[in-house]
């Protein structure tokens, strides 16, 4: 016995499954996965520094079956591979319409960041840009070699504004994480505890970088994570462009088509081998917080993508906001909601805040604990598999 004696263990039966995480900022904690109650974590990675971490932890905690993730006895990491909003600056666009030849440092920062900067300390504490065409290539390896890994954390951030200083360097801070210390090292490149500089990432260098890593999704057949602030129409005609000739027919065109398979592009354009769709087949936008209307275009019956929607304790629920998430959890379709932790570190604290967001779900949702625990495992299964 843990001494759990709230009737909340039903949950943990059941399964609670985290769909989206960043334990691998402080790795130490990575090691108290196996004493969690979670039984699956999906571990996001952002930046240069963590993609390799992710394939770590996805590495200690195989989940290699469908079966091992729905129904094993022990603690399993799916992986997702990306790289995030806020760090999109530090990759310069060498695909579709980008840049031919390497842009010099100050050229790209220049190009890509609002104010422009011509602070030349500020420029110079900047990581030398990389190719993003070459990180496709990686992400695309290390997807492959995850069968079930999603892409992500990808997305746009219309308020982050770039921290000072350097990104390199080893910051030891004290953590709410319990992992022995009261000290844990990040890893490095997390934007914690650094002061905001007035940069900002343009809106099309963002988009750029979020189009190609859903094209890879789409190449892939992978679902993805979406991190958006306040950005989520844009995020939508992102999305929007890609399946354009997709959409799914309406009631009255259906009839029309005996065989009506909406998925299938049905406009002539056979005699292409590769069946691939053009966008993702599942996304989630995580720790959701746009107002309830913007779930309409999302959940437009003929959105050919299945849209997922993740709700955090810390991220939902942490502010004056709390009304309209209960109204857009109360909105959201019943087999698209999902939950999550969105915490940087594994253990105790984590397990803390997956169970009051399902009970908070719950809640919402007149759903009781058992139902409400299966909903969601059922939706992340879906959401995860297809
Ligand atoms: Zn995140």
């Amino acid at each position: 016995m843990d001494g759990n004696t709230d009737g909340h263990e039903a949950i943990w039966q059941i399964g609670v499954f985290d769909a989206h995480c960043h334990p691998t900022d402080i790795m130490a904690s990575v090691q108290e996965i196996t004493k969690m109650k979670a039984r699956v974590l999906t571990v996001m990675a952002t930046r240069s520094q963590d993609q390799v971490l992710v394939e770590d932890a996805a590495r200690m905690y195989p989940g290699n079956t469908r079966e091992d993730v729905s129904e094993g006895a022990s603690r399993y990491v799916i992986p997702a591979f990306g790289w995030h909003p806020w760090f999109s600056h530090q990759m310069y666009n060498d695909v579709d319409g980008g840049a031919k030849a390497t842009p010099s440092a100050a050229e790209h920062y220049k190009a890509v960041l609002v104010p422009a900067p011509d602070d030349a300390a500020f420029l110079e504490s900047l990581p030398t840009p990389r190719s993003l065409r070459q990180f496709l290539e990686q992400t695309e390896a290390r997807l492959t070699a995850f069968p079930f890994a999603l892409v992500g954390e990808v997305g746009l951030d219309r308020s982050f504004r770039l921290p000072q200083g350097p990104s390199v360097v080893t910051e030891v801070m004290s953590c709410r994480c319990k992992t022995g210390g009261s000290e844990e090292e990040y890893t490095p490149g997390t934007r914690e505890g650094r002061p905001l500089t007035p940069y900002r990432v343009t809106m099309e260098h963002q988009k750029a970088v979020l189009r190609a890593q859903l094209g890879l999704a789409a190449k892939l057949g992978r679902p993805v994570s979406v991190h958006s602030v306040q950005g989520h129409g844009v995020v939508f005609e992102v999305i929007q462009n890609m399946w354009k000739g997709h959409e799914k027919p309406s009631k009255r065109e259906r009839k029309h088509k005996s065989h009506a398979h909406a998925h299938v592009a049905d406009d002539g354009e056979s005699g292409k081998v590769n069946d691939a769709l053009p966008f993702p087949p599942r996304i989630c936008m995580h720790s959701y917080s746009g107002p309830p209307d913007a779930l309409k275009q999302f959940l437009g019956a003929s959105v050919p993508a299945d849209i997922y929607f993740s709700f955090s304790s810390a991220i939902n629920f942490s502010n004056a906001s709390t009304t309209k998430v209960t109204s857009v959890i109360k909105a959201v379709p019943d087999d698209r909601i999902l939950v999550e932790s969105d915490l940087h570190c594994a253990g105790e604290t984590m397990d803390n805040l997956l169970e009051e967001i399902v009970l908070k779900v719950c809640e919402i949702k007149a759903w009781s604990l058992e139902e409400g625990a299966r909903r969601l495992k059922d939706n992340y299964l879906k959401f995860l598999f297809g």
